[in-house]
């Protein structure tokens, strides 16, 4: 039998332990779904380190938070990795059977983001073993990240007032530290009408058909957003995702939805996207007939400035490993946007591909989490010497 390293070995047990994300859907055997049983394994892990660990959430979609202590005056760091994975359909490997196959780790949450946890472990074993711990630290395994952020809205009530300095939210990311990335908002418009028999469809209202014209205004008006990109993160987006109505051919129908994924930027609020809808449907004489029934933001925009102490940190971490202290942009949304709306400077940074996430054959290469404990010892150890502003 090999010996792995201490991540791989943490990692390959993270990888055991299904915390499947239900994602709304209720056809999931109750024996992957949920955080609870990835929490307590967490929460033994960190014990037998001598951290004292709490569990938060209910109804088990638990996370996990720990406090390692530096003393008083150090800076705090919280890093974020979140439990929970996307589900298993379609899989080509077993997704609970982490086998290493090659220089790779397989498995569903292998890179997605269970690499992040079992790295941080890794190093924190090392760091408190030394008696170095130069940055209070406190660690998250939040639930319910590829969904909602209940996971996040949990963590931050248990800690109260209590705020750390920055988040490090691990994702896949190749490595490179992303300090942008778009938020997530829904919406789902409801289209109201009045059902009566198809052979006289005069008498009723086709909410069908009135829908059919908020669509197409709304993807009309959609396309001034091409026209302001954000100078990093490029335009915000709107897309037509879902869309629900009539009951059978021969009824005119009284009721249809459409659901509406909006990629919004910075400086966007909800409010903005919800503003915006009603003023399409205004616009098209629907006020009314079409109404905005919910507009919620699944996860808030991150822009953290290129000057702020958290990237100087993780960049001259990421060099002192001999890696190209690069900042970067992605196009999915993390919880380092959820940190970042809580008022604290965020940033997200991990080992694998985001490529290979949520794929049939998820994996992370072993060099990369290796890479990463050394990442997460450079930050704990404070050795990470701040760079001057402007030093990018
Ligand atoms: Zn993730």
């Amino acid at each position: 039998m090999k010996e792995w390293p201490r991540s791989i070995r943490a990692l390959r047990e993270l990888v055991a332990i299904p915390s499947v994300n239900p994602m709304g859907r209720d056809d999931l055997p109750a024996e992957i779904v949920g955080e609870q049983a990835i929490a307590e394994h967490v929460a033994g892990e960190l014990a037998r380190l001598g951290l004292d660990a709490a569990l938060v959430g209910r109804g088990g979609r638990t996370s996990v938070v720990a406090e390692a202590r530096a003393g008083a005056g150090a800076e705090t760091l919280l890093v974020a990795s979140h439990l929970d994975t996307v589900p298993v359909d379609g899989m080509e490997i077993d997704p609970f059977d982490p086998v290493v196959e090659g220089d790779r780790v397989f498995g569903r949450g292998a890179c997605d983001t269970k690499a992040g946890m079992a790295a941080l472990l890794a190093a924190l074993f090392r760091v408190l073993e030394r008696g170095r711990l130069r940055r209070n630290l406190i660690v998250v395994g939040e639930a319910d990240e590829e969904l909602r952020s209940v996971g996040v809205a949990d963590v931050l009530a248990h800690l109260g007032d209590r705020r750390p300095d920055w988040v490090l939210a691990t994702e896949p990311t190749e490595l490179r530290v992303i300090h942008a990335h778009k938020g997530v908002v829904h919406a789902r418009l409801r289209a109201q009408g009045r059902a009566c028999h198809s052979s006289d469809p005069g008498a009723g209202r086709n909410a069908i058909v009135l829908l059919a014209r908020a669509i197409l205004a709304i993807e009309r008006d959609a396309a001034i957003l091409a026209t302001r990109p954000h100078p990093t993160l490029g335009p915000a987006t709107l897309s037509i995702g879902v869309i629900r109505g009539g009951q059978a051919p021969n009824i005119v129908p009284d009721e249809a939805r459409v659901w509406v994924d909006r990629r919004t930027l910075p400086e966007e609020r909800v409010a903005d996207v919800r503003a915006q809808l009603e003023a399409t449907l205004r616009a098209e004489g629907l006020v009314g007939e079409v109404v905005v029934e919910a507009c919620t933001e699944e996860k808030p925009p991150l822009e953290t400035p290129r000057d702020a102490r958290p990237i100087h940190a993780c960049l001259a971490a990421l060099e002192s490993v001999g890696r190209p202290g690069e900042l970067d942009h992605v196009a999915f949304g993390t919880d380092a946007g959820v940190f970042a709306r809580a008022g604290v400077p965020s940033v997200v940074l991990g080992p694998g591909s985001i490529s290979l996430a949520h794929t049939a054959r998820e994996s992370v290469p072993i060099d990369e989490v290796e890479t990463m404990v050394r990442i997460f010892e450079r930050l704990l150890e404070g050795e990470a010497p701040l760079r001057a502003p402007g030093g990018l």
